[in-house]
Order: C-alpha cells, then sequence, then structure tokens
C-alpha cells in the first residue's frame, strides 16, 4: 500500500509464469549464470518444463554467450520483447536488446531502470512453468528493484567455499530478507583431474557444510571444479545439453529435482 501511494510499481506475478526463482551470488565469478543455465536447461529436459531464463545481470550479461544465441528480438503488436529462444528454453538479456559498446557500464542509473523495467514487464513469455533469473552478483539496487516488484517463489544462491563468508555477511541485506531461500549450490569446491580422476578439495572439505549450516541453509549442491564445464559454457553449449550423461551434468540434474 505504501508503495501504491508512492506511485511505485507494486509487487505482482509475472503473467503466465507458474514458478519464479532467483539464482544470486554474493559476488561475481562464481558459477552463479552457469547454474543458472544448467539449471533452466535440466528442469526443460528432466522435467519436459517449459522454461525461460531472464538475465538480469544487466552489467555482465553472459546468458548470450552461454546460450549461444544473439540478435535483435522482435516486438509484439503490443510492443512486448519476444525471448530469443534455443535449447528449448526462452531467454532475454539486455545483451540482445544494446550492442556491446554502448555498454550499461557507462548508464545513468535512471538509464539501468527504464532497461530493468523492460525486463521485467515487458517480455512476452507467453506461458511457462519456471522462469529463471540470472540475477546480478551482490546486493545492490537492481537486486532489491527485482524483488520489490516480481513476486519470487525462491532463491537459489551459488557460492564458492571462500565466498561464503560473503553470503554470511550479506544476508542481513534486504534483498535476501524478502526471498524464501532454497539453499546453496556450492560450486568449484574440488578439482577433478581430467586425466586421472584424482580429487582435491581446493579450500578443504568440509568448511562450507558447517556454514551453511550455521546460516541454517540447505545444501543443493556441490559442483566440482571440471575443465569441460567451463569449456562447454564458454562455446556456449552448456553441458547439460552437450554431455547429459556426464557426471557434470548430474550434479546440475540433481539441483533441478530440487527445486
Ligand atoms: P558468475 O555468473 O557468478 O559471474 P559464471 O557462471 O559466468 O559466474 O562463471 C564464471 C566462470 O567460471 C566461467 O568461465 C564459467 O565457465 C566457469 N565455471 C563456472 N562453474 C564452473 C565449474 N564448476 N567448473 C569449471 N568452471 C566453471
Amino acid at each position: 500500500l505504501e508503495r501504491m501511494k508512492k506511485g511505485l510499481p507494486t509487487k505482482q506475478r509475472i503473467e503466465g509464469i507458474k514458478q519464479v526463482i532467483a539464482v544470486a551470488s554474493g559476488k561475481g565469478g562464481v558459477g552463479k549464470s552457469t547454474v543458472a543455465v544448467n539449471l533452466a536447461l535440466a528442469v526443460a529436459s528432466l522435467r519436459r518444463k517449459r522454461v525461460g531464463v531472464l538475465d538480469a545481470d544487466i552489467f555482465g550479461p553472459s546468458i548470450p554467450r552461454l546460450m549461444n544465441l544473439k540478435g535483435e528480438p522482435n516486438m509484439t503488436d503490443k510492443g512486448q520483447l519476444i525471448p530469443l529462444t534455443n535449447y528449448g528454453v526462452k531467454c532475454m538479456s539486455i545483451g540482445f536488446l544494446v550492442p556491446e559498446e554502448d555498454s550499461p557500464v557507462v548508464w545513468r542509473g535512471l538509464m539501468v531502470m527504464k532497461a530493468l523495467q523492460q525486463l521485467i514487464h515487458q517480455v512476452f513469455w507467453d506461458e511457462l512453468d519456471l522462469l529463471v533469473i540470472d540475477m546480478p552478483p551482490g546486493t545492490g539496487d537492481v537486486q532489491l528493484t527485482i524483488t520489490q516488484q516480481v513476486v519470487l517463489d525462491g532463491a537459489v544462491i551459488v557460492s564458492t567455499p571462500q565466498d561464503i563468508a560473503l553470503i554470511d555477511a550479506k544476508k542481513g541485506a534486504n534483498m535476501f530478507k524478502k526471498v524464501k531461500i532454497l539453499g546453496i549450490v556450492q560450486n568449484m569446491s574440488i578439482f577433478i583431474c581430467p586425466s586421472c580422476q584424482h580429487q582435491t578439495h581446493i579450500f578443504g572439505n568440509d568448511g562450507v557444510s558447517k556454514v551453511a549450516k550455521e546460516m541454517d541453509l540447505k545444501m543443493l549442491g556441490d559442483i566440482p571444479l571440471h575443465t569441460e564445464i567451463c569449456e562447454l559454457s564458454d562455446r556456449g553449449q552448456p553441458i547439460v545439453i552437450s554431455k547429459p550423461d556426464s557426471i557434470q551434468a548430474q550434479y546440475y540434474k540433481n539441483i533441478a529435482q530440487k527445486i
């Protein structure tokens, strides 16, 4: 009501979408987008659901590269953006809307918010069972706006072992207070040697689950550092699609079963 009085948009369900899940992280580079994409693909292929991915990482959109998509979205008669589709998953990203040289990094706040409003409210998803929102890292204005304007059914947090303390520190931030956290995915804690399969716990092996327990967060998965995950992502062929029967893909599929 307070927001209505001030003329601010109120929280609403995105039309036609049954479940909305945000994938968030305390900082960049921890594998958040990789989890978002593989999770979306796993739900679409395993559970035969209609799935979309909204790339809300306005300053560093990686969905176009990960999903091997580029080009300008068409518009509906009503001026809504039509998502681009690959591997059976619909995607929308600021990366489709502005050329790389016109990077939002140098935009003023107002332009960023305008673009965000368009991504949140003016995309023609049609009917979806699940929308995965790839959030920007951290807990800034963009994240807060999303939690204030979109009904989120839950958030999945991605962290590497050395950054988990960051999540703990930020748990008090507004964004996390407003959203139900479904659990945490630990990424890159174990390195599996591709030639001899030897496993190395690069940052120790029990710290994270202990911290997660202290923070009262469920562990949704523990994904090793594996060169193939990185290489295939860079080629725009996420592992869940290109090597669906690999152990690596299975980690993401397991998370998909839990949400
Ligand atoms: P974020 O969205 O948190 O910034 P990304 O998903 O873009 O992170 O991942 C950062 C980099 O790490 C990418 O090059 C990605 O391919 C790589 N990466 C992510 N998860 C793994 C993993 N489990 N093993 C190897 N490389 C990974």
